[in-house]
């Protein structure tokens, strides 16, 4: 009966209000709550302190072991949603994104949040943040009003069976409420995505490609020939605005 969340600090839960960086809603004022753990182990993951601590070896360019004690914190779910629910600003659209780390992995315990702060804050939108291999548990599901689906290519060094679920893909595709999100590192990487936009039948106008970087210059650089690149192809193009204003941090 509680949630496993990233922390800011010590103890700290790493629930804030920002813009949303990235994706559909980009620049849209926001809350966030971040999840600890994942199923996934990215090279190139920017919350690598939500899942790769002391004793877990696989490859990440950092190579930073992180204490788990000092990065996750257990928060009953009623507690999460009253910290959640005191940083809405009064006059936006009252918007929670969830995101980790993997949420979905936490589904149960999220439904049972997300419905005590629906209870709380009234015409609220949710939207999650998914690697895409984890079914959303029905109970969240039904609570859920956009789901930002970013599923990992080859260069993000996971194998393809473990980073890549052929029903999931499907599922997603299917649903509307699924906006798929590729973070592009290399020109190379985009035949990658033109053969799963093929074989599994996304929108063009669900589809967004988004540049790998956790600082302003490298985006910029990726940015001029994969905006040129989602251009002619027929994709959205998404930033990351929160690294432009904010730098790689946390909390942000
Ligand atoms: S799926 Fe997301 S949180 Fe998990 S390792 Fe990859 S980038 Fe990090």
């Amino acid at each position: 009966m509680s949630l496993i969340l990233a922390t800011t600090i010590p103890g700290e839960p790493e629930i804030f209000a920002s813009l949303q960086g990235e994706g559909p809603s980009i620049g849209r004022p926001s809350v966030f709550v971040r999840l600890s753990r994942c199923n996934l182990a990215c090279t190139w993951c920017d919350t690598a302190y939500t899942w790769r601590f002391s004793g877990d070896n696989r490859p990440h360019r950092d190579d930073i072991a992180f204490d788990r004690s000092a990065n996750q914190v257990t928060w009953a779910e009623d507690e999460v949603a009253a910290r959640i629910a005191a940083l809405f600003a009064p006059a936006a659209q009252p918007r929670l994104v969830i995101t980790g780390g993997e949420p979905l992995l936490q589904g149960s315990a999220l439904a049972r949040m997300v419905e005590a702060l629906k209870q709380a804050v009234t015409a609220l939108h949710v939207e999650i943040e998914t690697n895409g291999t984890v079914a959303p548990h029905p109970a969240l599901d039904a609570l859920v009003d956009q789901y930002n689906v970013s599923p990992k290519l080859a260069h993000s060094g996971n194998p393809a069976d473990l980073a890549l679920v052929p029903e999931r893909l499907t599922a997603w595709a299917a649903e509307p409420r699924a906006f798929f999100k590729f973070v592009i590192a290399e020109a190379a990487d985009l035949s990658e995505i033109t053969a799963l936009q093929q074989r599994y039948t996304i929108p063009p106008d669900r589809l967004y490609v988004m540049p790998e970087g956790t600082d302003s210059a490298t985006l910029r650089t990726r940015a001029l020939w994969l905006a040129e690149a989602a251009a002619s192809a027929g994709w959205r193009f998404t930033d990351r605005l929160h690294i432009h204003l904010y730098g790689d941090t946390r909390g942000t």
